[in-house]
């Protein structure tokens, strides 16, 4: 069924699924996000009237809620990797798109944010590419 969605955290401790659908695909340069990634920005899935089934591991899931604000993060308590939470108030659930084990069915939305981008990021297109780690 091409509603279903499955990904893991990068040790393997947790798996989940999603049974809905993704209406937007946001890059979000926040300073709260740039922490929160240790990058430039987060790449979260909405996927509103869905369902979230951590299939394997829950225990390991671990969330930060920060203070007086909306931005929650949930995490593997052993490797670190990001994971999906569920947004109780928006009926939302927001998937990082690196979590993903099948395949990101849509293109990003838009970069929110933007104005809270780092200088270092400002020129990104111009720099080299490598397909591994250069000599
Ligand atoms: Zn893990
Ligand atoms: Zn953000």
């Amino acid at each position: 069924m091409s509603n279903r969605h499955s990904g893991s955290c990068l040790c393997g401790h947790i798996k989940y699924e999603l049974t809905g659908d993704f209406q937007s695909f946001y890059l979000c340069h926040c300073t709260r996000c740039q922490k929160g990634t240790g990058s430039l920005h987060g790449a979260n899935l909405f996927a509103q009237n869905s369902a979230l089934k951590w299939s394997q591991g829950e225990d390991h899931v671990s969330t930060y809620t920060h203070a007086n604000s909306l931005h929650r993060r949930s995490f593997c308590l052993n490797c670190g990797s990001p994971l999906p939470i569920w947004m109780k108030e928006f009926n939302c659930v927001v998937i990082p798109a690196g979590s993903l084990d099948s395949p990101v069915p849509i293109e990003p939305t838009a970069k929110i944010f933007v104005s809270s981008s780092p200088t270092w990021a400002n020129n990104l297109c111009a720099i080299p590419c490598f397909n591994e780690l250069p000599e």
